[in-house]
């Protein structure tokens, strides 16, 4: 029998977000949304990024310890569009600071871009706090509900193809 259900499958839920790694030669400008910082260890394994899944991770009994990257959504004023950054834990923690001063991360007009135009060169945030937060700036997002359908989409690509498409945020 069917299951008739009006929960949107977690994968296409927040279909209208781009998941971005930080250019290497262009800047990007947004408002954070969420009010923490949220990120967690990943591995890539050559074909695409997981989340290590802690004590139990194959990857690390084989001896990699995986990179922590955060993920932070912003939101375009011009645009209108939700972009989530992937960020190293060095980028992340200049944010953090911001967000401690201020006590929360949302409402930030950031700036973020790489020190020299080379896909792994260092991230390099430029922060300052709005006035007033705009009227119209986006509910937080649920960062971890958006990077598991986007990795469980990744895991499901390469099942159902026998391949994986070209990953388009791999990890450094
Ligand atoms: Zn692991």
């Amino acid at each position: 029998m069917t299951t008739w259900t009006s929960n949107i499958p977690a994968h296409h839920e927040y279909s209208t977000i781009q998941l971005l790694r930080v250019p290497a030669a262009t800047k990007l400008l947004g408002i954070t949304i969420n009010r923490t910082l949220e990120g967690c260890i990943t591995h890539w394994d050559g074909r695409r990024t997981s989340a290590c899944p802690g004590d139990e991770c194959p990857i690390h009994r084989a001896g990699h310890a995986g990179r922590w990257h955060a993920y932070v959504p912003i939101w375009g004023q011009t645009s209108g569009k939700i972009a989530v950054i992937q960020l190293t834990a060095l980028a992340a923690g200049a944010l953090q600071e911001e967000a401690q001063r201020w006590g929360t991360l949302r409402g930030l007009l950031i700036q973020i871009s790489r020190v020299k135009p080379r896909d792994n060169a260092r991230i390099v945030i430029e922060a300052r706090k709005l006035p007033t937060e705009p009227l119209d700036l986006p509910q937080p997002i649920d960062v971890q509900r958006f990077m598991d359908a986007i990795w469980n989409e990744q895991s499901h690509s390469r099942n159902a193809n026998g391949q994986t498409r070209k990953e388009p945020h791999q990890c450094e």
